[in-house]
């Protein structure tokens, strides 16, 4: 088996085993395999393993890689999960199928418009800024029912809650409080867990994982 392939069974086999004692079933997870700064080639080998959905996380290297890939797999999903500057909505409206940023009512707005410009709604994650860091994107705690309100009222709809806990921190009281706000918000989705974490956030509830280094190996090192 191919390594690509070999290390998205691994993973998908770390999820299921951690899912049962969790009483969750796999397939409420969702796997996006992070290929931020990975060229075609190492792309390639996942989607003919049967991975579907990946995550880059900006607008211009997506826009330079996946038309062509999606010509061969017209069924791969794309999901954007960084930071989105509101002059690139427009791009991100037409490149993406689910945005894991949305953080801040000026984005909103430019998110609102490129839908409604596109006639294409795409279903966006708020994003919290869980740690309270000052350099972090997200929306501050505070703001998240006012500001899912917003969200609700220029009707895109609501994929959940996206967070990436602080760097040096024990993650998982961090995806519990991210869990604990999705529920209080009426929201079921959630977004939380990377490479070194994902097995702690499918404990605590998250339905989608963002895994790079894990299936692709260290970024920047061929
Ligand atoms: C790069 C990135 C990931 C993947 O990180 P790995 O540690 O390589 O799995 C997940 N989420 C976001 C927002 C990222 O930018």
């Amino acid at each position: 088996m191919d390594n690509a392939s070999s290390r998205l069974a691994e993973i998908e086999a770390n999820i299921a085993r951690i899912c049962k004692p969790a009483r969750r079933d796999p397939s409420q997870v969702t796997l996006i395999a992070v290929s931020k700064t990975h060229p075609a080639e190492r792309i390639v080998p996942l989607l003919e393993a049967g991975q579907r959905i990946f995550g880059e996380n900006r607008v211009q290297e997506a826009a330079a890689k996946w038309p062509a890939l999606r010509e061969d797999w017209p069924d791969a999903e794309l999901h954007l999960i960084g930071q989105l500057q509101s002059n690139k909505a427009e791009d991100a409206v037409a490149l993406f199928d689910c945005i894991h940023s949305l953080d801040r009512p000026s984005l909103l707005r430019a998110l609102a418009k490129a839908m409604d410009k596109a006639g294409r709604r795409v279903p966006c994650f708020v994003q919290v800024n869980i740690g309270d860091e000052d350099q972090k994107g997200g929306c501050p705690i505070a703001d998240v029912p006012a500001f899912l309100n917003e969200v609700r009222a220029a009707d895109i709809p609501l994929a959940g809650l996206m967070c990436i806990p602080p760097a040096d921190r024990e993650p998982a009281p961090f995806f519990a409080l991210l869990a604990k706000l999705a529920g209080d918000n009426g929201l079921s989705g959630l977004s939380m867990g990377m490479s070194g974490d994902y097995e702690t956030a499918v404990q605590l509830g998250a339905t989608h994982v963002r895994v790079g280094t894990a299936l692709f190996g260290v970024r920047g090192q061929p």
